[in-house]
């Protein structure tokens, strides 16, 4: 074969390469095997190798063809290779044999009828791949994948071919003839490759895919087998290098990628198929709910993409919230709202509470509502609705009778009582509720509240004013206005309640009415007979004068009012008074203001809750209802309710506890925050005291009645003077429990016990603690002994601090001074000017003052213990050697 001739074969191989390739489509029918290894490897053979054995200029380029076309010109040139393959290599071995190949026929039959079974199951390999468990929409998806991927890679292979070809044409130049010589039999080794399907079909189903990549390389060993050396390092790199290298350079790795990522993948697929199987049988109880959670997730999913529009929730968010509970209100995960929160800078645990603030930025932030609520929206709907005009009768008128100290307030309401038609004919037998309720002949009632008018019940007043409808302002003809008549006439009138004045004691001889008048008009009162609106009576309690008149002004004064109330409904009213009853537990008067109350009926009333186990009538009579403007005693509570507070019935035990929780802990929560505020307040307070500016008694008062413990509060508070106050930190009613204790002991407080006694636990408490606990039962005693305390207080501790001992060693008569002694410090320090005391024999023989203290000829401020110093005693002489110098100061500590 002349070098011309190779030249020709070479450039026509080259330029029908790229053709072959673009027909191709798949790299095996393009002339190479893909070769696949372990580990996913796989590596592209080029088969044009059989061009350069197959000298025969034009079948050398038709022969990539074959496989996919068996085009006729390259068979006829091969019409052994139809046969058995056999015959094939035989006829390209004279061809072979001038370049003295060791190949024999038969290895170039083996070689070939491998090359040919390696594309025909890596053809198959990827049928069957197609038809793997993959579904139909992975499939769609992965074949458009593929054919994308493969269309890169042809353009890349395309591309980098065009380069290789250019770099590899001189080089291929210089070898083409001596390579199409050698290489005769290639044609023929692609022709049988398409024509043989027979030992393939014939090999086992399972067989295609693991043996094509041994037989690959097989194929691959082969080759530089059948060459010289000389031509094996030549070979390869022609060989190669237009197909392997090439597709590196273009699209980096794509080939041989996508090549390892089928096997890959399709190694994955089988791997998992069989997991999965396995997992049909072996699924755990945890993955089944999980692949339940997933799918209830995804449906939600589906759900809120089919509304369209993203579920957005009210939150109700109260005053503070677990992390927990908010996420739940969004319905979103505990993590992602911690997330969340973290974010904003807080750290919290999914169980910590945040207030309602910070919960509203999340809440915003997961794009939901906010709708602010507040704890105490628990009594929300705790009072019945409002009443229709058709369901209102009238209700007797509810009196408070106020006014200054001793102008009669008590002995007034004493005569009206005495004026009830019911009770004379009980026998006048009463009993002290709070209130009580006078039926006149008329059949009217008049309810009174029996609130003693001492200035101790100030508070209780304003409270009880508020229950009130009418004010009976109580004024002693014979004393005219008094500052508490002017303070009753401002709590009636912040409450907006009309007051009916009493002018009382007009029995007395220096009674002046008209004075009266006139000194009210200074304060807003304008009675009916200076032209005003203020109805106004001259009564006299002691002789029981004009009462009816009064009466008649309470019931003209109501009919103005149109008192009015709905009995026929659950019952509300107030507190007017409890108490801790030994026998009988927490005893409340009870002010039924609105509906009835029925015994059995679960109240809460303030902080404390109870069935309603017993009612009694102001006269100590039981009885089972209690209608508007009835005060009846009530006993079953939990506990003694704070006087002024409502009562409400309610339906159910659990609706009585979550409201009385609700209102103790808000109890709780201020009792923190006064023993808080009160321990800033002792800080500065004990400030004051150690500068000698202030001193304070902190007491906690705890009486069987609200009554006693508001008097006591007031009567200690006035006990105080200028420099020493007393100050009521706590008062309540009940026994004394361990609250108490720690509270008087967080406040240096002493415990003012009235009528009660502490618990076991507080008692306890307090000794181990150093709390004083008080027991009295006479308000004034208590009074008196908290002046002692106040009057003791001012009284400074005079306290004695040790500083050191000296032994007296030597006793020196000097003439100014008279004795000295040398001395030696034996434990602190001896200060000048500091007290001594001579002690001879463990005995203190004298009690002084240092008059010098010196080191050598100097005065000193101090001297220490191991030196050596001088002291004298002012006037005391008798000084002797061995008698031991006690030092001391004092302190003086304000109590
Ligand atoms: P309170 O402090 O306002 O409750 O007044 P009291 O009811 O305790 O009365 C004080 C004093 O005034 C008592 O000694 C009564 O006897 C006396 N007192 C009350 N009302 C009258 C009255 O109408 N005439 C006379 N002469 N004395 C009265």
């Amino acid at each position: 074969m002349s070098d011309g001739n190779d030249q020709s074969e070479t450039k026509g191989r080259l330029s029908l390469r790229p053709a072959a390739r673009g027909d191709a489509g798949h790299t095996v029918d393009a002339g190479s095997v893909r070769q696949s290894f372990s580990h996913g490897r796989s590596k592209v053979v080029q088969v044009e190798v059989r061009k350069k054995r197959g000298p025969g200029a034009a079948p050398a380029g038709a022969a990539p063809q074959a496989p996919s076309s068996a085009p006729a010109p390259a068979l006829s040139l091969k019409p052994a290779a139809e046969r058995p393959a056999a015959p094939a290599p035989a006829r390209p071995r004279p061809a072979t044999g001038p370049g003295g190949r060791t190949l024999t026929a038969a290895e170039l039959a083996t070689r070939q009828r491998v090359l040919a079974e390696a594309a025909q199951r890596e053809a198959e390999r990827r049928e069957q791949e197609k038809i793997s468990i993959l579904s139909a929409a992975e499939e769609a998806r992965r074949k458009a994948e593929e054919e994308a991927r493969l269309k890169a890679e042809e353009e890349a292979r395309q591309q980098a071919e065009e380069e290789a070809r250019a770099k590899a044409e001189e080089e291929a130049k210089a070898q083409a003839a001596q390579e199409a010589a050698m290489k005769p039999a290639a044609p023929a080794a692609a022709a049988p490759a398409a024509a043989k399907p027979a030992p393939v079909a014939a090999r086992p189903a399972g067989a295609p895919v693991r043996p094509a990549a041994p037989a690959a390389r097989e194929t691959l060993q082969l080759k530089p087998g059948g060459r010289t050396a000389e031509e094996e390092e030549e070979a390869p790199r022609n060989v190669r290098r237009p197909v392997t290298p090439a597709p590196k350079r273009g699209v980096p790795v794509a080939p041989a990628k996508k090549i390892g990522d089928g096997n890959r993948r399709s190694g994955r697929i089988d791997v998992q198929a069989a997991i999965e199987g396995e997992d049909e049988k072996t699924r755990s109880l945890a993955s089944v709910r999980r692949q339940r959670e997933r799918e209830r997730r995804q449906a939600e999913l589906e759900r809120l993409r089919s509304d369209g529009v993203k579920v957005v929730r009210e939150v109700v968010l109260p005053e503070t919230i677990t992390v927990q509970e908010l996420a739940n209100r969004m319905a979103a995960q505990g993590r992602d709202v911690v997330r969340a929160l973290m974010k904003m800078g807080v750290m919290a645990t999914i169980t910590q509470a945040i207030d309602a603030d910070t919960a509203e930025l999340i809440v915003n932030e997961f794009g939901h509502k906010v709708r602010r609520v507040s704890d105490a929206d628990v009594e929300i709907g705790l009072e019945g609705e409002e009443d229709t005009e058709a369901e209102l009768l009238p209700r007797p008128p509810v009196v408070t009778i106020m006014g200054h100290v001793d102008h009669g307030k008590t002995s007034l309401l004493d005569a009206l009582r005495h004026a009830n038609v019911a009770s004379g004919e009980a026998g006048g037998i009463t009993q002290h509720i709070g209130a009580y309720q006078v039926s006149l002949p008329s059949g009217d009632k008049v309810t009174f509240l029996d609130t003693p008018g001492h200035e101790a019940f100030t508070a209780m007043r304003a409270r009880g004013a508020a229950a009130t409808d009418i004010v009976v302002l109580v004024v002693a003809a014979d004393d005219g206005v008094m500052p508490q008549t002017i303070e009753a006439i401002k709590h009636a009138k912040a409450a907006e309640v009309p007051i009916i004045v009493a002018i009382n004691k007009i029995d007395r001889p220096g009674a002046d009415p008209n004075r009266v008048r006139n000194e009210l008009l200074q304060h807003e009162i304008v009675v009916e007979s200076m032209g005003g609106d203020t109805m106004d009576v001259e009564v006299s309690a002691l002789k029981k004068l004009n009462l009816d008149k009064l009466l008649e002004a309470i019931l003209l004064q109501a009919e103005v009012l149109e008192l009015r109330a709905n009995p026929d409904r659950a019952a509300e009213g107030a507190i007017i008074e409890s108490r801790l009853d030994k026998g009988r537990g927490p005893v409340a008067t009870v002010l039924v203001q609105k509906g009835t109350l029925h015994q059995g009926e679960i109240v809460v009333a303030g902080a404390q809750w109870g069935r309603v186990r017993a009612m009694l009538d102001d006269m100590g009579q039981p009885v089972k209802e209690a209608g508007p403007s009835v005060p009846v005693e009530i006993l079953g509570l939990s506990g003694a309710p704070t006087a002024g507070e409502p009562f409400v019935v309610v339906d159910n035990e659990q609706r009585a506890r979550e409201i009385t929780e609700y209102r103790q802990q808000k109890l709780r929560e201020r009792q923190v925050a006064a023993q808080t505020a009160m321990r800033g307040t002792m800080e500065e307070m004990l400030a004051r005291i150690q500068a000698g500016a202030q001193k304070e008694v902190a007491l906690v008062v705890k009486a069987d009645v609200q009554g006693s413990a508001e008097a006591i509060g007031v009567v200690v508070t006035k006990v105080g003077n200028e420099e020493v106050r007393v100050r009521v930190i706590y008062s309540g009613v009940g026994q004394i429990t361990e609250s108490d204790v720690q509270l008087a002991k967080a406040s240096d407080a002493l415990i003012v016990a009235f009528n009660v006694r502490a618990n076991a636990q507080a008692r306890e408490l307090a000794s181990r603690e150093g709390v004083d606990i008080r027991y009295y039962s006479i308000i004034y005693e208590v009074a008196d002994d908290i002046e002692k305390l106040v009057k003791g207080k001012l009284a400074p501790i005079v306290r004695e601090k040790f500083l050191g001992y000296a032994e007296i060693r030597q006793v020196f008569n000097i003439t100014k001074t008279g004795k000295v002694a040398g001395c030696y410090v034996t434990e602190g320090v001896v200060k000048r000017g500091c007290g001594v005391r001579l002690l001879r024999d463990n005995v203190v023989i004298h009690q002084g003052e240092l008059s010098q203290l010196k080191r050598f000829k100097d005065d000193v401020k101090e001297v220490a213990r191991g030196y050596e110093c001088g002291l004298s005693f002012a006037g005391f002489q008798d000084l002797r050697e061995g008698d031991v110098v006690e030092c001391y100061e004092t302190e003086i500590i304000p109590a």
